[in-house]
């Protein structure tokens, strides 16, 4: 299918998915069996990307990129979607790449040189803190708890965040802390960076969960108790965090959704090759009807999914209001995904849930993208506020009310 993509951003996903056929799936499929990949196999699959030149797409070159825009370097993170270890090859993985994102967008040229540029090399790891344990920020961000207070030409940094991802890991935290009690929390949040290794950063653990698979990953309980980090650790403006977060996520949401759509897509080949090949009553399982159609529904709805990624980031690209189409976007494709993943699994049979295949990983996975950067409900209230914001009374003229003399 083709899509109105640029000659750039054709050109990058092409070589993304030479990348992906030639270097990724292969080292893919000799791993089978849901062994995590070392740092040296990561270390080497960058390497690759580099000569396949699609590392580090999406930023400008003066940090270590290949100065993509937002735009031209979507498609190649489907490309990097069909494999958990295509993000982490290309330097296109969550959080990272939303970290590396916000950074370019609000940090200072020192901030950048300190933390973006070695981001961008693989040399350090990131995670962003903003969710707490109940009765903190979650779903309602607006019930954060976290506290930076002012003291002389520093910030003292209180407070207990979890499912920072990655957070075991990582060298610096992007952490959401309030900085002003009296103000309304969207205008009274700010972020920080804070080096991992600060005094007061407690790696509580590393929460048990479901997904990560060959890649692995954490997500880390951290309690932050009076961690002092100088003025120069405001990233971007003070009691604008909401409005960076915002700003970080909207393109983050879209990735996601790009990445995913990218792993469904896998997905579906490798159940269209189990069902090509294997027989059952008479004739292959491709051939029976049920099969076919549930197969060509997911492929409507996956290039209906891919459709209103690109139109949303259209919107972003032109500099528009895009939060109702992106809250869109993440909803259908998260749903889109989860159920072409499972139809994958149940075409496969025992193989589906095997680890030969990476189609337990992905079912393991999908699962969170319903979760991450907003439940669904969250972004389902977005789309019906504006969905209800212009209510047209005429349309219930006709509509006696009790008590009223009929028409
Ligand atoms: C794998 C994974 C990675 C994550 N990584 C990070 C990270 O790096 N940094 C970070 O800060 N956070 C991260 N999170 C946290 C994530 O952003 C939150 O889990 C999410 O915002 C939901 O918050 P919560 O878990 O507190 O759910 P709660 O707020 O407790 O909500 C529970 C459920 O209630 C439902 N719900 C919520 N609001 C409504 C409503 N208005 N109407 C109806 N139903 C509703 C939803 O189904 C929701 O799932 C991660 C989560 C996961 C699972």
């Amino acid at each position: 299918m083709r899509y109105d993509d640029s000659d750039q951003a054709t050109e990058l996903a092409e070589r993304a998915r030479e990348l992906m056929d030639e270097v990724v799936l292969p080292l893919e499929r000799s791993r089978a069996g849901g062994v995590t990949a070392s740092s040296g196999t990561v270390a080497d699959l960058r390497e690759a990307a580099r000569e396949y030149g699609v590392y580090a797409p999406q930023i400008a070159e003066e940090y270590g990129g290949m100065g993509a825009s937002f735009r031209d370097a979507l498609p190649a993170f489907e490309e990097a979607g069909r494999s958990l270890l295509g993000p982490v090859a290309m330097r296109v993985d969550a959080p990272d790449e939303g970290n590396m994102h916000t950074l370019e967008m609000f940090g200072t040229e020192t901030q950048k040189e300190t933390y973006l540029e070695p981001l961008v090399e693989g040399e350090i790891a990131s995670g962003f803190s903003m969710t707490e344990p109940i009765q903190g920020a979650g779903s309602d961000p607006k019930m954060i708890r976290t506290t930076a207070e002012r003291d002389g030409d520093e910030w003292v940094i209180d407070g207990h965040k979890w499912w920072t991802t990655q957070g075991v890991e990582a060298d610096v935290l992007i952490v959401l802390a309030r900085t002003d009690e009296d103000a309304h929390p969207y205008e009274g949040c700010s972020l920080f960076l804070v080096p991992a290794d600060a005094d007061g950063v407690d790696v509580v653990r590393n929460i048990p969960h479901t997904g990560g698979g060959i890649r692995g990953v954490s997500h880390a309980e951290i309690r932050y108790d009076g961690v002092r980090v100088p003025d120069e650790h405001l990233l971007g403006e003070r009691n604008q965090g909401f409005v960076h977060a915002q700003e970080r996520l909207g393109p983050a949401r879209l990735t996601h959704c790009m990445r995913y759509s990218g792993m469904a897509g896998r997905a579906l080949e490798i159940a269209k090759a189990y069902t090509s090949e294997r027989e059952g009553f008479g004739s292959t399982l491709s051939e029976k009807g049920s099969i076919r159609h549930r197969v060509a529904d997911a492929e409507t709805r996956l290039h209906m999914a891919r459709t209103a990624i690109r139109d949303a980031a259209d919107r972003i690209a032109a500099g528009g209001e895009a939060r109702v189409p992106v809250s869109m976007c993440k909803v259908f494709t998260a749903n889109v995904a989860q159920e072409t993943i499972d139809l994958a699994v149940q075409c496969c049979g025992a193989n589906g849930i095997g680890k030969d295949l990476p189609l337990s990983d992905f079912y393991e996975s999908v699962r969170q993208f319903r979760l991450v950067d907003g439940a669904d409900e969250v972004h389902r209230r977005v789309i019906a506020r504006a969905a209800f914001e212009d209510v047209d009374e005429a349309e219930l003229e006709p509509i006696t009310r009790f008590g009223q003399p009929s028409r």
